[in-house]
């Protein structure tokens, strides 16, 4: 069955909601390209929307009422939102939960070398990618590195006009007959991708004169003036890249896409732009919900959701006992209650219909642009393997939720039965044995340095989290 174009039910003033619901989304995306940056801004804007630091009211132990709005940073790459409900928390929580983290390339931690007069920095890719689209583009340099005192320098180069950029080069068409006959996964290969970014020596005065400098070549030169340069702006030393965690992303702002401005060309839609959603629903809310509203930005899901920042890890589980002990509600038996009682949107991107590969999709179960919020009853691939496969009955009172709030809504796949697939952090939540089911928005060219979202898809996302965190 064919769903509405979301675009041709908004009256003029809608629109114009929609296009500032753009802008504000476009300014979120080009601050927050990575999961770290994304926590940033997220609080900052939970605390405009009067959110409270949890972890400053769990030190001083005073009771939760309905209608009270927390947040919770967890170790800087995780943020959690919380409106205190009417309800006991026991009785369940409407979640909403998405993640922050984008496919990128990570900096080693021995990256450093020189080759042939050039210096570079070695990569490891993280998340799915096509090496060969993250050749030829000017990259940026953002992340962290932390000294052994402890002490934390943020690095943030190339997305200011007067700061340089970083590139990985490819081979001339005029000299890749060897690479043309490669097949596309192997003509660029994950250890190639490494960034150029530098090509002047070090010049070393010789002794008792200031004339005869020559460039020194009795070591790596050229690397030596990247790594003085580093020193005097950065303040830091080979060694620090040991404990560095440096994300290479594409550089440059968001951009709206089109004669009509009607879809916006980014880095990091998959999954930000379903965070952000997230986050604009929540603070739609105004007084105390029916049932406690939770948000979720997660990090880790493009690489399977692991370590202490990925949703495996049971940080959601701890704020929820944390909040229900503030609630007057403790015990191991009513958090396993509350936690199988909630019901939750997994709010991630799904493949949009591309009629230039039309051969990978199913045209009834797809995706189109600019037909609001997807919603994905299975991901997963072959027979549905990896996937959480929600619930007749859940997918029913959806259904109903999305139509009795006007959300534009579509259902689809992910692509052609056999072609492929992948998955979300759906099944991670229902294994506390809570309904979930994914929704969010479609994406062209997802996984790419740049992605392509239709704002009319945002706009409907932002209302479907709302109506489903009031009324699950
Ligand atoms: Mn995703
Ligand atoms: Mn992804």
């Amino acid at each position: 069955m064919e769903r509405e174009i979301a675009w041709k039910s908004y009256s003029p003033e809608e629109l114009e909601n929609v296009t500032a619901l753009g802008e504000r989304y476009k300014d979120y995306l080009g601050k927050g390209k990575t999961e770290r940056e994304c926590v940033k801004e997220a609080v900052k804007l939970a605390e405009e929307n009067g959110y409270k630091d949890l972890e400053a009211r769990i030190r001083s132990g005073k009771a939760l009422k309905s209608g009270e709005k927390l947040y919770l940073n967890h170790m800087g790459k995780c943020i959690m939102l919380f409106v205190i409900g009417k309800q006991k928390i026991e009785n369940g929580i409407n979640i909403i939960g998405a993640h922050i983290d984008s496919p990128r390339l990570d900096v080693k931690q021995n990256p450093l070398y020189e080759s042939d007069g050039l210096a570079y920095m070695d990569t490891h890719y993280y998340g799915g990618i096509k090496s060969f689209q993250w050749v030829t583009l000017p990259l940026a340099m953002h992340g962290v590195v932390v000294k052994k005192d402890g002490s934390v320098t943020e690095l943030n180069i190339g997305e200011d006009e007067s700061d340089p950029v970083f590139c990985i080069s490819d081979i001339l068409p005029h000299l890749g007959q060897d690479q043309a006959r490669k097949t596309v996964s192997e003509a660029i290969d994950g250890e190639q991708l490494d960034l150029i970014i530098g090509n002047q020596p070090l010049m070393q005065a010789k002794k008792g004169t200031k004339k005869n400098d020559k460039p020194d070549t009795e070591r790596d030169a050229v690397k030596a003036l990247a790594l003085k340069l580093i020193k005097e702006k950065y303040g830091f030393e080979e060694e620090d890249f040991l404990s560095a965690e440096i994300e290479i992303v594409p550089a440059g702002k968001p951009r709206d896409l089109g004669f009509d401005r009607s879809m916006i060309l980014g880095y990091g839609h998959d999954d930000r732009v379903c965070a952000y959603a997230q986050l604009e629903a929540m603070f739609t809310l105004t007084g105390a919900p029916d049932k406690t509203a939770a948000c979720i930005l997660t990090d880790k899901e493009e690489i399977g959701s692991v370590g202490a920042t990925g949703m495996r890890a049971r940080f959601f589980e701890n704020a929820v006992a944390e909040i229900m002990h503030l609630h007057g509600e403790d015990g191991e038996l009513a958090l396993r209650r509350a936690l199988a009682a909630s019901s939750m949107l997994s709010c991630d991107v799904s493949a949009g219909f591309d009629p230039a590969f039309a051969g990978a999709f199913e045209k009834k179960n797809a995706a189109f642009l600019g037909r609001g919020v997807c919603f994905n009853k299975f991901t997963g691939s072959r027979g549905k393997s990896g996937s959480n496969d929600a619930n007749a009955e859940f997918m029913a009172k959806c259904r109903a939720i999305m139509d009795g709030g006007n959300v534009k809504f579509q259902t689809a796949e992910l692509g052609k039965v056999n072609q492929g697939g992948g998955g979300t952090i759906a099944y991670i939540c229902a294994l506390y044995g809570m309904n979930v089911i994914d929704s969010g928005v479609a994406v062209l060219s997802m996984h790419a340095p740049f992605e392509i979202i239709s704002k009319a898809d945002l706009y409907e996302s932002v209302k479907a989290y709302r109506e489903f965190v009031l009324k699950a």
